[in-house]
């Protein structure tokens, strides 16, 4: 299978040939699928990075269980995609992950509730957030904590993520609702795949603060001062990057675009990994006050590794307690009161990933906050036909906030070149 025939074709049928030099800043996802696009067709481009490595919010830790974990993305969501078709053309195995949950509900393990919460998707919804419409819909303080749960694993916090623009880009989504782990980490997976194909175009600490895009070739400035010349750009830094300022433009971004980008939500995301010596836990447990979200991480290899999911208000909470120790003491005092003291008597290690804190990421995943309206397409508007957005916040099909979302936006983005 070559390369080219492995992506998935309605997308590389659009692709015509170009001969002009293509920048990408950003090496996550986004950024190396832009650069394997590239490659494979012989198109000359670089990828500016601002760290050391290559994924993004791909990353991996090692040596903490018998295989490396995923700090970042772990799943692939549905299959229907140009990530799934990737699998399929590649032979790669997935393994649907079949997540039954558990609930602590007043104060008790419970497989069932008294009331289904999972009341979030259907038409003419309210531009209200989830938990607003919980309560309106008669959830009291008991489903506070199982509604954070719902939210954060559509990537937002229950107070701030929109009922009708999350339910509207469910609507959109093509990708499937099955969820499939993979028999390798995600991390290892994509660069295996990805990212050491296009590993030599890319430039690390390079980090891009300026983009001048007034005449025909676009020139990228980095922090220490240095220029950089192209035809055409593709910024995929994440949405906390732009949103923040820390990337500016010549001429200025237009007015509807910098209010656009400041209504996409950036969600503050923290993951504790704990392993212990031994099991007590469920497979999926929701409803923590401190963190609405626990997985068992390691469900297939009989080692106890747990991991706490934090978004929103429950990961700055977390960060706020200001060292990875009080982090993971929190989460531990948490697991503590639902298992009866076994998470510290069991506890051997723990590791914290604050995604907040990376300096090139600033945040979890992009969401859709009340009153967000149609700013991802006006966010994603290309600069002149030279400098086009790319990146998870940027997917306009309901993908954004996963790793198929932020490869079709460079897809995307590549039809959009060479057709220009
Ligand atoms: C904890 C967590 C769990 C997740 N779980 C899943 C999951 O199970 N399944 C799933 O599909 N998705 C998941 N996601 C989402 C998924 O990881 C992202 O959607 C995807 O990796 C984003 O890729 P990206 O290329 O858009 O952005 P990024 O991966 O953020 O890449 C952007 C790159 O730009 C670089 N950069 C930033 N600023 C500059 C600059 N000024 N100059 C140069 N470079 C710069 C950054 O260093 C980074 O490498 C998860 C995310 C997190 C945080």
């Amino acid at each position: 299978m070559s390369l080219a025939a492995a992506c998935r074709k309605s997308s590389m049928q659009n692709f015509a040939p170009y001969n002009g030099k293509v920048l990408v800043v950003g090496a996550g996802a986004s950024g190396l699928y832009a650069g394997y696009l590239m490659k494979a067709r012989g198109i000359h481009f670089e990828i500016l990075e601002a760290s050391a490595r290559l994924g993004g919010r791909l990353a991996q830790l090692e040596g903490f269980a018998s295989r490396p974990l995923d700090l970042g993305a772990s799943h692939i969501w549905g299959r229907n995609h140009l990530l799934g078709d990737y699998c399929l053309a590649t032979k790669i195995p997935l393994q649907t992950d079949t997540l039954s949950i558990t609930y602590w509900f007043e104060g008790q393990m419970t497989s069932s509730l008294p009331k289904d919460p999972f009341i979030f998707e259907g038409d003419n919804l309210p531009d209200i957030s989830f938990w607003e419409y919980a309560q309106q819909q008669g959830f009291g303080e008991e489903y506070r904590w199982i509604i954070e749960a719902i939210a954060g694993r559509e990537g937002g916090g229950a107070e701030s993520l929109s009922v009708a623009w999350n339910a509207w880009e469910k609507r959109h989504m093509s990708g499937g609702r099955e969820v499939y782990r993979l028999f390798q980490s995600l991390y290892e997976f994509y660069l295996l795949q990805f990212g050491l194909f296009v590993m030599d175009h890319v430039r690390f600490n390079v980090v891009v603060n300026h983009i001048d895009y007034s005449e025909a070739k676009v020139k990228v400035w980095d922090t220490a001062g240095q220029m950089y010349e192209a035809d055409k750009v593709i910024v995929t830094v994440p949405v906390s990057v732009l949103k923040a300022g820390l990337i500016t433009f010549e001429p200025a971004l237009p007015n509807f675009q910098v209010e656009a980008l400041q209504k996409i939500g950036m969600s503050a995301c923290v993951k504790v990994l704990l392993r212990f010596s031994s099991r007590f836990y469920h497979r999926a447990l929701w409803g923590g006050a401190i963190c609405a979200a626990y997985y068992d991480a390691l469900p297939d290899t009989g080692e106890a590794v747990v991991e706490a999911l934090a978004v929103g208000a429950q990961a700055e909470a977390l960060r706020d307690l200001g060292s990875a120790q009080s982090m993971a003491a929190s989460v531990i005092d948490e697991l503590d009161q639902m298992y009866s003291g076994q998470a510290s008597a069991l506890l051997q290690a723990y590791h914290v990933q604050d995604w907040t804190s990376e300096p090139f990421i600033l945040g979890g995943f992009s969401y859709s906050p009340v009153g967000m309206g149609t700013a991802r397409s006006l966010a994603a508007m290309p600069l002149d036909r030279r400098v086009y957005f790319a990146g998870e916040a940027m997917n306009l099909n309901g993908h954004h906030q996963t790793l198929h979302g932020a490869m079709e936006t460079a897809a995307q983005a590549l039809v959009e070149i060479t057709q220009s």
